[in-house]
């Protein structure tokens, strides 16, 4: 459901070599037939990772084989001290026996496994948590997108205000959060209670062309338990940074009601009462806003030992953005296609490769990519599920680059 059909081992192998990922998550492994599809295409390459078996190999010269980690999201929804809740959390595995266990505990207590990758249980988060640990002590329990209003943890709408009213005697155990993309670490370094915690980002596919618009860098053994440790925060295997959205691109940053065209930031949603002048129902309250609520520090405070992170912006956009039209359209692909040939993976593309390289190649791309990497972005937020729309070039200069 809400998945590109594109979404196979093959085409996910392919789009992470392409876009320069050694690892990516598998995602749904509580569906029974997604298990069935994995074992078909993977075998296990170092402890608890999978890589594609042989057969179904691309025939693509220099690119990363990208390792598959055994991941899935389940959507909970209960009630808690008085409120429903609706929360998601991200599960990796050490291996597909491993998520079988697990898969089997869920519907011995009644779940429907079947009818959504990511299932919606009537599960509260701690058991869950504590069933994954029982069945999987390896297992990395993380709760996802922490600040998406309607299903996180910190949720406007339906999370808790602090993290051990979900998670209570298991919060120890927890060593990541998934900050999503409407947030980054800036953003969660205002609340110190996040502190303890390493901040990761996933990119949330949906679609395999969509992988790596978010991504954590890792700088550990390429293995489940490297993985594992880097998490924990080991200062071996470790967490390198984050590559991020800009968060206001993200659907939830500001607050506002799509349907009636009202984007308020937090200052405007406080002069209306939280109140819609379109509908006179409550905005949806996003991200900024709620980070704001909880937070005891001001935007900027950069705590000790916080981890590096990049905002970029998907390499299709910029070049969209650049040329004046849709992200879609066989312009975008034709440009697309040259820089990966002419440079190699997209993340390098983005953030390594020479600007004077790049300018040669493209004039105009090379600037847009040397902006990008300054953060020389406009940017009108995202709100209500509407995505943000970023730009890094003016039509005054699309005019001087002889862009249409
Ligand atoms: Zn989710
Ligand atoms: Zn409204």
């Amino acid at each position: 459901m809400a998945t590109s059909k594109l979404c196979d081992p093959v085409n996910l192998h392919r789009w992470a070599g392409l876009k320069g990922i050694t690892l990516v998550g598998t995602g749904d492994f509580t569906h029974g037939g997604w298990r069935r599809e994995l074992r078909e295409n993977l075998v296990e390459a170092e402890p608890g990772f999978y890589r594609l078996r042989k057969e179904h190999q691309p025939e693509i010269p220099d690119q990363p084989d990208a390792r598959f980690v055994i991941s899935g999201e389940i959507s909970s929804i209960y009630k808690k001290n008085g409120r429903t809740r609706k929360v998601h959390n991200l599960i990796l595995l050490p291996s597909l026996e491993a998520a079988d266990a697990l898969s089997a505990k869920l519907e011995s207590l009644g779940m429907n496994l079947h009818s959504d990758g990511r299932p919606i249980l009537g599960l509260d988060s701690y058991r869950l948590f504590q069933m994954t640990l029982d069945v999987c002590p390896e297992a990395i329990f993380i709760p996802a997108h922490i600040w998406t209003p309607h299903f996180s943890v910190f949720g406007s709408n339906s999370g808790f205000d602090l993290i051990e009213e979900c998670y209570e005697d298991l919060t120890p155990c927890i060593s990541a959060l998934e900050t999503g993309l409407s947030s980054d670490p800036a953003m969660n370094w205002q609340w110190s209670a996040l502190d303890r915690f390493r901040l990761i980002s996933n990119s949330d596919a949906h679609n395999p062309q969509n992988l790596g618009r978010e991504a954590t860098v890792f700088e550990a053994e390429l293995s489940y338990q490297g993985l594992r440790k880097a998490l924990q925060g080991d200062a071996t295997d470790r967490l390198a940074g984050t590559v991020e959205f800009f968060p206001e691109e993200g659907k939830y940053h500001y607050d506002g009601h799509r349907n009636c065209g009202i984007s308020f930031t937090p200052e405007q949603t406080a002069q209306h009462n939280g109140l819609c002048p379109v509908c006179g129902k409550k905005v949806t309250v996003g991200v900024f806003n709620r980070i704001t609520a909880l937070a005891d520090r001001p935007l900027g405070f950069q705590p000790e030992g916080a981890q590096p992170f990049q905002r970029l912006i998907p390499l299709k956009e910029i070049i969209g953005d650049v040329y004046n039209v849709g992200v879609n359209t066989r312009k975008v692909d034709t440009v697309y296609w040259a820089l990966l040939r002419e440079f190699g993976p997209e993340l390098v593309i983005l953030r390594d490769t020479d600007i004077e390289r790049l300018t040669q190649f493209d004039s105009a791309i090379g600037m847009a990519i040397s902006r990008l990497r300054n953060g020389q972005v406009s940017i009108i937020p995202g709100y209500d599920g509407q995505y943000g729309v970023i730009s890094v070039i003016s039509e005054e200069e699309r005019k001087q680059f002889r862009i249409k």
